[in-house]
């Protein structure tokens, strides 16, 4: 065993190992799970074949052919880096293509990709907002939404998860405000329930607000061709500012913006996330190009998808598992405590199907859940196989308590291994 090269000073870094500890003892501790082979309906994962219950594929296109051969062609044509940060020597081509046809998706004047969903979100709401601004968020707004808030040093409103009352009451009370942003995801990414956006952008325009709608888990999922809540419930042209991923339903890497042409000019001079970042490398635009290509082109994986997320609700609903408002294909089994969620998800797993827990801080406290995902590239079957392995957990659970109750996350932390 080699010593620790930083021995000497060892105190300094004492809080790493006593913080590591504290979430062991916690039950809060994460690990890194070890997949293999192409994403798919199943994933081989510590050595055998299972069902992939909880990724964000949601159409499957993250291993389709047309999509890597996209890639591949890319390759070789391109190489495998853009070299440099897209304002220096990394706008490729690739890009401006993407851009173009990103803007028709999403109705919009003009959009911007940027190297992550991630980096859209923390960049755009830090130049958009500042101090003297305030920002307006939803109580379960994603991470990378927050982060952005944080960083533009403006006041942060919280208003009640989807409460479009409470946003009312907050937005009448700030009116002194330079500038007012309001920030909602349109489907929760850890709750699969859906914003009320009519509502919001009525408000948004009462009041003079920017709206900013992040449609990471929407994208390729609602809308006729796929361009997300916004586009279903006909709001295009009316969002100022719409934030989407392709490392979604489109089963590549890479966030956008998509709005006025203003707004994209702006972002390209004062979004810290996409002037200080190398840009994509050229295998990732053509695989995006080509999914975006294949939402819109193939509803008939949207029809697969809505198959499925209706299979299992029933399914999951029948077996007494408390689904909550489940108004997606994001569908949120709430376990409550932390060690029984991921006794749950043990469980699952030794019956073949992955499905991951969640815990805090991606949730809030007290609400660990597992998080089921459908995707259209699961067959009837293989959703058949997903319910027993849920009816196998309900046959545990029964013979110890009557329902999935909070009760259960204890009675299975109790589980053996090997149950
Ligand atoms: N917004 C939401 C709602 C998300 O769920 C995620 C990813 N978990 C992101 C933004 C970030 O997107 P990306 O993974 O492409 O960085």
């Amino acid at each position: 065993m080699s010593a620790d090269p930083t021995s000497d000073n060892a105190p300094a870094t004492a809080f790493l190992r006593e913080r590591l500890d504290a979430l062991r003892r916690t039950g809060l501790a994460r690990s890194l799970r070890h997949l293999r082979g192409m994403p798919g309906p199943t994933v081989r994962l510590n050595g055998r074949e299972v069902l992939l219950l909880c990724s964000n594929n949601y159409l499957g296109l993250a291993g389709d052919e047309r999509v890597k051969e996209a890639a591949r062609r890319a390759v070789d044509s391109f190489g495998c880096g853009s070299t440099g940060s897209r304002l220096i020597s990394g706008n490729l081509e690739l890009y401006e293509r993407l851009e173009r046809e990103l803007a028709a998706f999403k109705g919009a004047e003009a959009a911007l990709v940027f190297t992550s969903g991630y980096q859209a979100n923390v960049g755009t709401v830090s130049a958009l907002a500042g101090p003297g601004d305030v920002i307006f968020s939803d109580a379960l707004n994603h991470a990378s939404l927050i982060d952005g808030s944080r960083l533009a040093r403006a006041e942060i409103v919280v208003y009640g998860h989807c409460d479009a009352g409470d946003l009312e009451t907050k937005l009448a009370k700030r009116t002194a405000a330079r500038r007012r942003l309001i920030l909602t995801e349109s489907v929760f990414s850890m709750d699969g329930d859906l914003a009320p956006l009519v509502e919001i952008n009525a408000l948004a325009k009462q009041h003079g607000a920017m709206l900013m709608v992040d449609e990471a888990h929407a994208t390729g999922v609602f809308g006729p061709n796929g361009a997300g809540r916004i586009e279903q419930l006909r709001l295009q042209g009316q969002v100022h500012i719409q934030m989407g991923t392709f490392s979604k339903a489109l089963g590549s890497l890479g966030g956008y913006i998509a709005g006025s042409n203003d707004l994209i000019r702006f972002l390209l001079q004062q979004a810290r996330s996409f002037v200080f970042t190398t840009g994509l490398p050229p295998a990732v635009l053509a695989a995006s190009s080509e999914a975006l290509r294949l939402v819109r082109e193939e509803p008939q994986r949207r029809a697969a998808l809505w198959r499925n997320v209706a299979l299992l609700q029933e399914g999951l609903r029948e077996r007494e598992f408390p689904l909550g408002p489940a108004q997606s294909q994001i569908l949120p089994v709430r376990c409550g405590e932390d060690r029984g969620t991921m006794a749950a998800c043990r469980f699952l797993l030794r019956k073949g199907v992955f499905v991951q827990g969640i815990r805090p801080p991606t949730v809030p406290p007290g609400t660990s859940r597992l998080r089921i995902a459908a995707s259209a590239s699961h067959s009837e079957e293989q959703i058949g196989a997903a319910l027993d392995a849920f009816s196998a957990l309900r046959s545990v659970l029964r013979s110890r308590s009557k329902k999935f109750t909070r009760q259960d996350s204890g009675v299975l932390a109790s589980i053996p291994s090997g149950t």
